[in-house]
């Protein structure tokens, strides 16, 4: 128990697990393929079989491992989640090696260290307690890949636990809260709408369809649904910007000063709290395009405009008193009413009717940062954690 421990250094075991882990690179661009055979090997060691949810192209995998109760059961139980993937270092000015994790003045630094090998590595290390403990409900593992690049590994793994008919009544993902219980972070979606008027020469401009300025519609049009959110709400106050925001964060388009640009395209983003009806506001947007497009047709019919919904991560928006929060602060994360400004795979699992919360070691200020680093007591305060749930599901 959390109470019991007199210094909160954390254990040599999980020391090394979280070293292995790091020093095997996982930029979300490459496989995270070598890391995910490494701890399916060490879950099979433990006489449990993974299974692993690849993408298309195969380059990459989820998994997803269901340790079952002591009377065999596999429904209902805990969900430990957590992604594989890190961002990038280049560029980046590092004191030390990123793949080389290194111990210093109470912290480790390495790539991954708060974002979020250390709750992964954590997890591995509890596996010979988690699979020699009789447990009186399941524990499912779930790791996957491409968080950083917006949750495009954890659909196929929530789906997973879906159709397995697994049924979890709790899922802690361990991103960086300082070991918090966070319930709750907005939704986001990506747009990208691309403009296609008519070139002409800039002394003709009759003759073309200037696909900026239609463009610049558009981005007035976000900026007003941006304005009224701010004024009118709806409003969440738990958040620290308690409304939905929508921003034009990207544009692109046109050739030479003299020649009516042909091309433009946009990129914005808008993330709501609960409330906003996301697919209603997608198709407000695209009702907004339409209506622009149907200007530039009025100038020339071969013009055109379509809009592509890049990214869709769904909010978390656990209440306060769920059974889930319950289980999270009993097992030692903080209390903590607020909610956060950063999206997770959270979202995800809230999405499929599983009960989330977002709890796990390091500050999420120091994810993606150069000299990424976790605090050695926010590790053992996650093993902590683990510890209690052990004994807590205990049969
Ligand atoms: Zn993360």
């Amino acid at each position: 128990m959390a109470a019991d421990r007199s210094t909160l250094v954390p254990t040599e075991v999980t020391m090394d697990w979280i070293t292995r882990l790091i020093g095997i690179d996982t930029t979300s661009r490459d496989s995270n393929l070598p890391l995910i055979e490494l701890v399916a090997e060490e879950i099979r060691a433990h006489g449990v079989e993974p299974v692993l949810v690849p993408n298309a192209e195969g380059t990459k995998a989820n998994l997803l491992a269901t340790i079952p109760a002591a009377d065999g059961s596999t429904t209902g139980g805990v969900v430990l989640s957590g992604h594989t993937d890190v961002v990038p270092v280049d560029g980046q000015p590092w004191s030390s090696e990123p793949f080389v994790p290194q111990v210093r003045e109470g912290r480790l630094y390495g790539r991954g260290t708060c974002d979020m090998k250390s709750f992964v590595g954590a997890i591995v290390a509890k596996l010979p307690q988690l699979t020699t403990v009789p447990l009186s409900e399941p524990v499912h593992l779930a790791f996957s890949y491409d968080e950083e690049i917006g949750c495009v590994g954890a659909p196929s793994l929530v789906e997973e636990i879906g159709r397995r008919e697994l049924r979890p009544r709790a899922c802690v993902v361990g991103e960086p809260t300082s070991m918090r219980v966070i319930r709750g972070h907005k939704s986001i979606t990506a747009l990208r709408v691309a403009f296609h008027g008519v070139a002409a020469h800039s002394s003709l401009t009759p003759n073309g369809v200037n696909a900026i300025e239609y463009a610049a519609q558009l981005v007035r049009f976000v900026r007003s649904f941006a304005e009224r959110n701010r004024a009118e709400g709806p409003f969440d106050e738990f958040y620290e910007v308690p409304f939905t925001t929508a921003t034009v964060n990207q544009i692109e388009g046109g050739i030479a000063v003299n020649t009516v640009p042909a091309e433009c395209a946009l990129s914005f983003e808008f993330r709501a709290v609960a409330e906003v009806d996301v697919d209603e506001t997608v198709e407000m947007f695209r009702a907004e395009v339409r209506r622009i497009e149907a200007l530039m047709r009025e100038e020339n019919p071969e013009a055109r405009a379509e809009v592509t919904v890049t990214a869709k991560a769904p909010g978390l928006d656990t209440a306060l008193d769920a059974e889930v929060m319950n289980l999270a602060t009993r097992w030692g994360g903080e209390v903590s009413p607020g909610k956060v400004t950063y999206g997770t795979e959270a979202g995800l699992f809230h999405h499929a009717g599983i009960p989330t919360v977002v709890c796990g070691p390091g500050d999420i200020a120091q994810a993606h940062s150069p000299d990424e680093y976790v605090e050695l007591e926010q590790i053992a305060r996650c093993e902590d954690f683990l510890d209690a749930l052990v004994d807590h599901l205990r049969s």
